[in-house]
């Protein structure tokens, strides 16, 4: 008779255990699924973003490029924004990028900016303002969406701003080591 309860305590104890085992291993499988749905929405998301930026690249050289067929028309002596003559005693004319602007005329090739006084960039011999040439050509952070404009900085599959590449745990700027959450973002701690 003892010896059947003590068979029973044991039979329930396995029990237990079996069910305790079980709920643990389900508990993890579901943290792995959510991860996996985490990283596959990352993937998607750095993915939608790449393509969107390369559109972009996209469609501002063909923008350059159909503004410099143009000017290559244009008299090489004429100015290189409206293909009008400079006469000789406009002074506010000036050289740039291998051509000759009426002042007027030297704007950005896409808001329209006049860039007389101002620093551009330029993309198959047409100005651009900063904030135009930044958004169709300079890559954009993966942090905070933005182009970078001065130096980038590549890493897990995407590009950052040195400010905006920062631990996913503590928010500080990451400069040395780091590893990844499963979701793919840097942590330093
Ligand atoms: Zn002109
Ligand atoms: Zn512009
Ligand atoms: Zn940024
Ligand atoms: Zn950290």
């Amino acid at each position: 008779m003892i010896r059947e309860a003590e068979e029973q305590a044991r039979k329930d104890f396995e029990d237990h255990e079996k069910k305790v085992r079980e709920m643990a291993e389900k508990a993890a499988e579901a943290e792995a699924e959510a991860a996996d749905r985490e990283k596959s929405k990352l993937d998607a998301e750095k993915k939608r973003r790449f393509e969107a930026q390369e559109a972009k690249r996209k469609a501002g050289e063909e923008e350059a490029e159909a503004a410099a067929a143009k000017a290559d028309e244009y008299d090489e002596d004429a100015c290189a924004g409206c293909g009008e003559p400079i006469e000789d005693d406009d002074e506010d004319a000036f050289d740039a990028l291998d051509r000759t602007w009426h002042a007027d005329c030297f704007v950005c090739q896409h808001c329209k900016k006049n860039l007389a006084d101002e620093k551009v960039k330029a993309k198959k011999g047409r100005p651009y303002c900063l904030k135009c040439y930044g958004e169709f050509f300079c890559p954009l952070c993966f942090g905070c969406g933005k182009p970078i404009t001065d130096s980038v900085l590549k890493a897990v599959d995407t590009t950052w701003h040195k400010k905006c590449f920062v631990c996913a745990k503590c928010g500080k700027q990451i400069t040395g080591d780091f590893t990844c959450t499963p979701e793919g973002l840097p942590i330093c701690c």
